[in-house]
């Protein structure tokens, strides 16, 4: 019998943790940072994938836990979700320095437990917060959107099919840019509306 969710997250959490391997390890080590693995409901409809956890983040060990976090929350409020009705993750697991922007290689190591994050999941419908969290999706379920901008497609439903079935992407501007831009603020406000829609409708 496959390991219930539950278990399956928290071995997926275990490995994170134990990842040496990873040049992000180091620094996590060396400031005494968590890894940020996700969290809420193992049984969500919808998961929100972001980029990689900041400072607050990696201190705290849990995503969206700053600045950026505290508008995801906003918005999930107004479209009348909680926090412990979703799932909230990142591509990379690990604080990247600076808050520089993820590089192809380590998108590569930490890809494999998201993709187990997903697994284990299996949401019905997929949020990307941000480019780089939109590309992997894209790329991932093979999508023809494939290659497109975030200008192009955010708050825009797409289908892809999933190995369990097939599920809605949704891509966003990631909330931490919203955060310095009022107009990027307005129009995340409004494609957040979507999620209402697919969320009645499911
Ligand atoms: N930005 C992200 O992409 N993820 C977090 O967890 C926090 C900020």
């Amino acid at each position: 019998m496959a390991a219930s969710k539950t278990a399956q997250l928290r071995r997926i959490e275990k490995d994170v943790e134990e990842l040496v391997e990873s040049p992000l390890y180091r620094l996590r080590k060396k400031e005494g940072y968590h890894a940020v693995v996700g969290k809420g409901d193992p049984d969500a409809r919808i998961m929100f994938i972001g980029e990689a956890p900041g400072k607050q983040e990696a201190l705290r060990g849990g995503p969206f836990v700053g600045a950026a976090g505290h508008l995801l929350d906003a918005m999930l409020k107004s479209v009348g979700l909680q926090r412990d009705q979703v799932y909230i993750t990142n591509i990379i697991k690990d604080r990247p320095p600076e808050n520089r922007d993820p590089q192809r290689e380590e998108i590569k190591l930490y890809a494999p437990f998201l993709r187990r994050q997903i697994k284990a999941i299996q949401p019905a419908i997929i949020v990307t917060l941000g480019r780089f969290a939109m590309d992997f999706i894209l790329s991932e379920f093979d999508m023809p959107e494939k290659g497109r901008s975030i200008t192009e497609l955010h708050g825009k439903p797409l289908q892809a099919s999933a190995a369990y079935g097939p599920i809605t992407v949704v891509p966003l501007f990631h909330p931490a840019v919203a955060f310095y831009r009022r107009d990027q603020k307005e129009t995340l406000s409004s494609d957040f509306l979507i999620l209402k829609k697919l969320t009645k409708a499911g």
